[in-house]
């Protein structure tokens, strides 16, 4: 298995050296050009495995040149003591036909640390198969939980350093207070007066700026990502597709060869991305319903074959999936089409017109790959978590609300019976300032009487990590514009060396 940029079939890279880069150099994303293929008996084997055993087991297959014995140590370190959960990602059945796969029980409360908690033992272990003894220097983009989690996850790992940009008053205050407390000496984290995609396209453009990248080398520096362009976010992502599955099968709520369907909340495709690479590889997945907060772009894609940006921007109950610039979808249209001239050339339409026809076929063959996609506002999504929890007694946050209401959208328009699995992305607790008026509650006070008053009516208590954020000293308190993000990692990097 080798690994071509989605804007050049040409240029070849090992799954190492992919890793390493995060971005190919073109702006392209890694992809591999041929898919695993996992048996019946071997997705039956894993019904009796551990969470890290099953991750080690799918992740081998999706990273050739990190042996068995290594990905085996990673796993374990990754996945063991660090989640407030024995099963580490459990499924919980929510109604007849419905689960929730909670991936959220791990250090930072959203489901970034799957992948996060995996990233920083993969990138060490890149850059010594890739022969290269220079620091790794992160950077991160984030619409609120990529941040922390990367902080979390790269703190005090020895060679590398990390600074993340976040979108100032584009990330819930939780989500702010988590990344600015963030202790470690070779961490920095930046707010940048704009949105999401505007940080997002910042990031890209330092990426893919020669200048820079001649700096660093010279002061023995190379970057790298955390965002999920980088492909050693997104193989262990594909993990917990294939651990679901075997879940049900072990309860024997399926069997072998059944069809599931799976809604995911979306922002930046990765995470549903993952969900369709397990389906290519063996998986027997049905639908993959993509599920949109009021930045609905992606739906409208999926159901026309355009994909335009030039609409407004809205601030949503579900910050993490408020994005207009979807960047790994670039990879699904490189694996339907394997032409990256042709991804080039969209993608070149995108960052100079904001928009770009892939056509109406192109929209017929995303069906065909099982893909729907569905939307609502904050409101349907609210009273979508009021349904659930005074109906059923299940919590939900507001990301997995979208994707709730979205599967209730998807039943009622086909009458579909096949067993669901919602991903569910983050604690409610993480979102404690929504997740009040979502139960229908009216509450005045700050995030903090917030949080205790949802512990009160949930009665559940809040992740320690997060209530303890309230006497948390604050590190990182600097907002910058956007035309200087590269000048401030430039000097903090100076700074540091
Ligand atoms: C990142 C995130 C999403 C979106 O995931 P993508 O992989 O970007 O599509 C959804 N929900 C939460 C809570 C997130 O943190």
């Amino acid at each position: 298995m080798e690994f071509c940029s989605t804007r050049n079939n040409e240029l070849r890279v090992t799954a190492a050296q992919a890793i390493l880069q995060g971005l190919a150099p073109d702006g392209g994303l890694f992809v591999p050009t041929e898919l695993p293929s996992f048996s019946e008996e071997q997705i039956m084997t894993m019904a009796a495995m551990s969470y890290p055993r099953v991750a080690e087991t799918v992740m081998a297959a999706f990273l050739p040149g990190f042996s068995k014995e290594e990905l085996r140590g990673f796993c374990k370190e990754a996945y063991t003591g660090r989640f407030d959960d024995p099963q580490v990602a459990p499924l919980r059945n929510v109604r007849p036909g419905l689960w929730s796969l909670e991936l959220w029980h791990g250090p930072t409360c959203a489901f970034k640390d799957m992948a996060l908690q995996m990233l920083p033992r993969l990138l060490p272990a890149a850059a010594k198969k890739c022969g290269e003894d220079k620091q790794v220097v992160i950077l991160t983009a984030t619409s609120g939980d990529t941040g922390k989690a990367a902080l979390e996850g790269f703190a005090g790992v020895e060679g590398t350093k990390i600074c993340v940009f976040y979108p100032k008053g584009g990330v819930s205050e939780m989500q702010r207070l988590q990344m600015v407390t963030q202790q470690g000496d070779n961490v920095q984290v930046f707010a940048v007066e704009g949105n999401f995609d505007d940080t997002q396209s910042g990031v890209k453009a330092i990426f893919t700026n020669e200048a820079v990248r001649t700096a660093l080398a010279e002061k023995g520096m190379l970057l790298s990502s955390a965002n999920s362009i980088n492909w050693g976010r997104l193989a262990p992502q594909i993990a917990y597709y294939f651990w679901a599955y075997a879940q049900l099968l072990k309860s024997e709520s399926l069997e072998m060869g059944d069809k599931v369907n799976f809604v995911v909340p979306t922002g930046n495709f990765g995470n549903i991305l993952a969900g369709w690479l397990a389906k290519k590889s063996g998986l027997p997945v049905d639908k993959l319903i993509c599920a949109s907060n009021q930045n609905n772009v992606l739906t409208q894609f999926l159901q026309t074959g355009t994909y335009d940006k030039n609409r407004p921007f809205h601030l949503t109950a579900s910050p993490s999936m408020d994005i207009l610039i979807s960047s790994n979808l670039e990879r699904l249209l490189w694996f339907v089409t394997e032409n990256g001239e042709q991804v080039k050339h969209w993608m070149q339409k995108l960052n100079s017109k904001g928009v770009y026809r892939a056509g109406a076929e192109l929209a017929d063959r995303l069906r065909d790959e099982g893909f729907m996609g569905f939307w609502c506002d904050d409101k349907r999504a609210f009273d979508t978590i009021q349904d659930l929890w005074f109906g059923r007694g299940y919590l939900c946050d507001p990301h997995t609300g979208v994707a709730m209401n979205a599967y209730n959208q998807y039943t009622a328009l086909t009458g579909d019976k096949t067993p669901t699995i919602a991903v569910s992305t983050a604690s409610p607790f993480k979102f404690a300032k929504s997740m009040l008026p979502a139960m229908g509650l009216d509450f005045d006070g700050d995030d903090f009487q917030r949080l205790e008053a949802l512990e009160i009516v949930s009665c559940r208590t809040a992740p320690p990590s997060i209530k303890t954020l309230r006497d948390a000293p604050v590190r990182f308190d600097k907002a910058i514009s956007k035309s200087k993000m590269k000048e401030s990692v430039l000097r903090w990097l100076e700074a540091q060396a």
